[in-house]
């Protein structure tokens, strides 16, 4: 599949990691938004939020539960820090494999 997020996990694509494990992998975005962005991604393709299906339950849980840990290891946990899932073309969805931005260093006024 021509997906660029399974070639980024893949390392077929350079990108600056931030965090790995067995199931997710953690880069900064190229065109980033905050001081901090980054997208939090699983291993494995997956499509959008849109396409999920409950045996995607662990992905989804172990995805959030990854962006706690990344804003420890960040040092955000208490500033705080912005998640968004882009959906569709009027959210601006440019990737289909599933990813979470992780967003923070300023102050999201919205
Ligand atoms: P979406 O709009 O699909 O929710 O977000 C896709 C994000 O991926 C965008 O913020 C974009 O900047 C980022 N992105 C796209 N291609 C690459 C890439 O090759 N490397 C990295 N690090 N980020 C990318
Ligand atoms: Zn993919």
């Amino acid at each position: 599949m021509d997906c660029i997020f399974c070639k980024i996990a893949d390392k077929e694509i350079n990108s600056e990691i931030v965090s790995e494990d067995g199931d997710f992998v953690v880069f900064k975005d190229i065109n980033p938004k905050a001081p901090v962005h980054l997208l939090i991604i699983p291993k494995a393709h997956i499509g959008p939020v849109s396409a999920l299906k409950a045996k995607d339950k662990e992905v989804i849980s172990g995805i959030i539960l990854k962006a706690q840990e990344v804003a420890e290891k960040v040092g955000v946990a208490e500033s705080g820090y912005r998640l968004i899932f882009n959906v569709g073309k009027d959210a601006g969805m440019e990737v289909e494999h599933l990813h979470l931005h992780f967003l923070a260093g300023k102050i999201f006024d919205f």
